[in-house]
This record gives C-alpha cells, sequence and structure tokens, in this order.
C-alpha cells in the first residue's frame, strides 16, 4: 500500500517516505510519509474547522455515519484483519476478533451518539438558588489528538476515533510508526461513510516529534494516549491545561483458588498470557496459585502452554506470532536470562528466532524480578506459589499498577473479598484480566492511567459540562 496522510478531507503528501513491514517475514509492505511539522499543524488547524462543523452536525447524523462506518469495517473484515496480522505480527484467527470487536466499538458509538445529555440541578436546594433554574449539557471539547499504540492499530484507535466523533468533536490520529496501515483503512471507511471533511485527520511519524507537536499544541482540547507508561508522564508533562486520558501499562495478576476446574482456568490463562505475544497491556503476567493449587495448576499450564501452535501470524493454524520487532524479543530474552541467573526456573519456551519468543512459564520467581515487577509485554508467565487465598490477594495488590486483575473461585465470600481488596480499574471473576467487552467502562488507578474508555465513558471524557442558569424572577 502506498499510503498518504489524510488531512481536511484530503490524501496528501508529507516528508520522506517511512516503509512497513510484515513483522514476521520482514518484507516492505507499504509506504507511507512522515508528517513534517507544517503537516501536523495542518491537521490540527483541518480539524478545528472539522470541530465547528461536527459540533453542529445533529446526534441522529454522527450516529448515521458511525453506523455506516461499522458496516464497511465488516464488509472489509478479512481485509483488515490481514493487514492488522501482516503490520502487528497479530495472528490472524485474533486479528479478525480485533475486527468484530472494532465493529462492536463503533456500533455502541452509532448509538451512544443519541445518548449525549445532560440533567436540571435543583437550584432551590440552597437558598440562593431560590428563584433559579438550572441544568447543565455536555458540550464537545473540540479537537482531540489521538495518540495510539502498535498492538490493537484497529480497535484502540477506534476507541478513541469513534466516542470522540460520536460526541460532535474533530480528531487528530497519530497511530504507532510500526502499524500505519489500518489506520489508514479506517480514515478511508470513515470518509466513506460520510464524515465531514476535517472531522478525522491522520499523521504518521515518530511519536518524539509528530506526537509531541499534537500533545503542545494549544488548539489541540484533549490528548487522548494508550500506550507505554513513561510515554505517559511524558505527556503529563508538557501538555499544559488540556484534558488528558492515559491508559497505560499493567502487570495483570490472576489468582487461582483450590476449588475450581484447573483444566479450564489453565487453557483461559495460556491464551491471556500468549495471544498477540503477550503484548497486550492486560495480558496474564503473574498468576498466583493457593499452596493446594499450585502444583497440578502449574502442570496443566506449562501443558497448555506447549499446546501453543507459533509460526506466521497469516497461517490460520497460528496462536503465538512474532513480536514487534527482534529488539523487544531480546528485550524480554534478557529479563528472563535475569531471572534465571537470580533462581528462577524456565519450565517451557524461553527460545527466540529473530522475533518470535515461544509461551514461556517461569517458576520461582522473586517480586523484584523485572519478570515480575514490571510489565513483560511479551509472551512470558510467572506461576508463584501463595500460602492461601488471602496471600494470593496481598501479592496481586503489590504493584504499581492498577488496570485489571483476575480470580478464580467458586466461592462467593472469596469472590467479594477479592473485589473490595483488589485496588483495580476492573476485577475479573472466573476469567483472565485479558478479557474486555468493548462497552464496559475500562482504565486503570495507580501508575496504569487516568481516565476510562468504552465508548460512553470516553464520551464522558471527551466532552464538557456547560452549567446553565436561567434566574426566573420568580
Ligand atoms: P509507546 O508508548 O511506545 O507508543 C504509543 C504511542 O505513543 C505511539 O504512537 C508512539 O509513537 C507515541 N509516542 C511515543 N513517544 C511519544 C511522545 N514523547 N509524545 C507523544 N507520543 C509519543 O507504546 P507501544 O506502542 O510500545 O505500546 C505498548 C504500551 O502500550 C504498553 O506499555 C501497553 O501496556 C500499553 N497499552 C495500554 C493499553 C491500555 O488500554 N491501558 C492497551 C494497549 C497497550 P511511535 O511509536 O510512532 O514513536
Amino acid at each position: 500500500m502506498e499510503a498518504r496522510l489524510f488531512v481536511g478531507g484530503q490524501w496528501v503528501e508529507g516528508g520522506a517516505r517511512i516503509e512497513v513491514r510484515n513483522k514476521y517475514s520482514g518484507e516492505v509492505i507499504g509506504t507511507i510519509p512522515e508528517a513534517r511539522r507544517e503537516d501536523v499543524q495542518a491537521a490540527v488547524e483541518a480539524a478545528q474547522h472539522g470541530a465547528a462543523v461536527m459540533a453542529e452536525l445533529p446526534a441522529h447524523r454522527r450516529g448515521e455515519v458511525l453506523r455506516r462506518a461499522a458496516e464497511l469495517i465488516r464488509d472489509r473484515r478479512e481485509e483488515f484483519a490481514r493487514t492488522i496480522a501482516a503490520e502487528a505480527g497479530k495472528a490472524l484467527k485474533f486479528a479478525r476478533i480485533e475486527v468484530d470487536r472494532a465493529v462492536s466499538t463503533f456500533t455502541v458509538a452509532s448509538e451512544e451518539a443519541k445518548r449525549v445529555h445532560g440533567e436540571t440541578v435543583p437550584m432551590d436546594a440552597v437558598p440562593a438558588g431560590e428563584g433559579y433554574f438550572g441544568f447543565w449539557v455536555r458540550r464537545p471539547v473540540g479537537v482531540v489528538a489521538a495518540i495510539t499504540p502498535f498492538n490493537f492499530p484497529l480497535n484502540l484507535v477506534a476507541h478513541k476515533v469513534a466516542p470522540a466523533l460520536a460526541a460532535g468533536n474533530a480528531v487528530v490520529l497519530k497511530p504507532a510508526s510500526t502499524t500505519p496501515l489500518t489506520a489508514v483503512m479506517l480514515c478511508q471507511v470513515l470518509a466513506e461513510a460520510g464524515l465531514p471533511a476535517g472531522a478525522l485527520n491522520l499523521v504518521v511519524g515518530p511519536g518524539g516529534t509528530v506526537g509531541e507537536w499534537l500533545v503542545t499544541d494549544p488548539r489541540v482540547a484533549k490528548v487522548s494516549f494508550t500506550g507505554s507508561p513513561p510515554v505517559g508522564r511524558r505527556i503529563t508533562e508538557i501538555a499544559g491545561i488540556k484534558k488528558v486520558t492515559l491508559e497505560l501499562g499493567n502487570t495483570s495478576p490472576v489468582v487461582v483458588a483450590p476449588d475450581v476446574d484447573l483444566d479450564f482456568v489453565a487453557r483461559r490463562c495460556a491464551v491471556g498470557a500468549y495471544y498477540n505475544s503477550g503484548q497486550v497491556c492486560i495480558s496474564v503476567q503473574r498468576i498466583y496459585a493457593t499452596r493446594e493449587a499450585y502444583e497440578p495448576f502449574l502442570d496443566r499450564f506449562v501443558q497448555a502452554s506447549q499446546a501453543m501452535v507459533v509460526g506466521d501470524p497469516l497461517d490460520e493454524r497460528v496462536d503465538v506470532g512474532p513480536m514487534i520487532d527482534e529488539r523487544e524479543a531480546r528485550r524480554i530474552e534478557a529479563w528472563v536470562e535475569e531471572a534465571l541467573a537470580g533462581g528462577a526456573r524456565v519450565l517451557t519456551g524461553h527460545r527466540r528466532e529473530r522475533a518470535v519468543y515461544w509461551p514461556t512459564v517461569l517458576a520461582d520467581v522473586k517480586p523484584e524480578m523485572k519478570v515480575v515487577a514490571q510489565e513483560a509485554f511479551a509472551p512470558v508467565a510467572s506461576v508463584i506459589r501463595s500460602d492461601d487465598f488471602e496471600q494470593a490477594l496481598e501479592q496481586a495488590n503489590a504493584t504499581e499498577y492498577g488496570l485489571q486483575a483476575a480470580v478464580f473461585t467458586r466461592d462467593v465470600d472469596r469472590v467479594f473479598r477479592a473485589i473490595r481488596r483488589l485496588n483495580f480499574g476492573g476485577v475479573i471473576i472466573n476469567d483472565t484480566p485479558a478479557y474486555r467487552a468493548d462497552h464496559m467502562p475500562y482504565g486503570g488507578v495507580r501508575g496504569s492511567g487516568i481516565g476510562r474508555e468504552g465508548v460512553r465513558y470516553a464520551i464522558e471524557e471527551m466532552t464538557n459540562i456547560q452549567m446553565v442558569v436561567i434566574r426566573t424572577g420568580s
């Protein structure tokens, strides 16, 4: 694909072309120009015009564009899935699921576009409010900068673009430089769906330049970022006075009580740990099994890990493709080496070929090891023995992150204890932390970020409350 940038409803050239490669074969599958400073300026200006148009577009028309976009994504399902598999290295079977989820995200947004509303305020609840009538409405913020990571090049873009448009905003989108082609296809879809010119603009290039030009632009009213914690921190430092949503990392824990079907739990944990090579912000990373569950779970989990088919993501049978690049695969290999040097044991995996790293199970890890304490973002999971359920909850909580955590148990007392004790934005019972439905509120506490996505909740973050007070004179 010889792609271009998308500014003000036009496909435009920019600076030098960036090569986009198939992450498994290394073959160049497309090119796209890198945005220069003037291209970013033009995109923000176009978005300002687009925002004015979008703010006037009736809710049913915004909903109609988004509904049509959902249909067009569905029509191009296979093309989207193959592009994701090639440019992100995601196994085709999971790339197809990502496309289906993006259809859901746009469908929900098309419905939510019609439900953006405020409430009346009982002004006379205080003496100063007597004789006044009050209500508030939600107003679009204006221009939203959407900065997205490589690991879900369609659905994580959808989670920003769809609610922003549903709320009547315009967007400047900057996808990860490694995976811009899916974003190009999404712009094509929205243009075909009848989105007004300037309502969605696409710029591509390194985060350190293109991303920062957007974040610091005073015409941008809101930055919606999904990516790594250090970049999230940097954005809060440089954004200035604007709304910021940050969806960052996690070291997702799973607590396994002894009262569960361990075969099922092991199979679910294997999928949750290894799909997309573990490059998922809610990928299973730390599994705390109680004393009775530990050995039988570990055996089953190793077997389930070995059952994963590793290889070319475009092959229908494959579960685990390459990581985003060889550097990342070498990084996790080094983290595992470090854990082994510190006394950990590897039970399966820890094999690398170029960017491919095999599903790896570790035991006897220590809390301070990188594979436990930091976001692994790789197909590596550690199984840790806990004295009892209470200790497992404590260990699961002992992290600077707080996106999602999971607990497997059939005991209702344990369920409610876990909900109270786990300081995470999401607690999943009887499935892994990797579970997400696209309309649920989703986001982190602690180092995992600020704000929530999940269409309706993103709309709240992408609108301002405007209060109206009317003196009634009576
Ligand atoms: P990065 O933080 O490296 O990049 C994310 C995006 O930010 C890319 O578009 C990148 O551009 C851009 N960027 C980089 N530096 C800057 C900067 N200084 N200013 C503005 N933008 C910048 O993350 P990855 O792409 O490697 O994604 C992995 C991370 O994303 C993991 O930590 C993962 O946990 C997190 N994530 C969180 C999710 C959540 O919902 N909480 C979901 C999925 C992932 P470029 O790459 O082109 O340089």
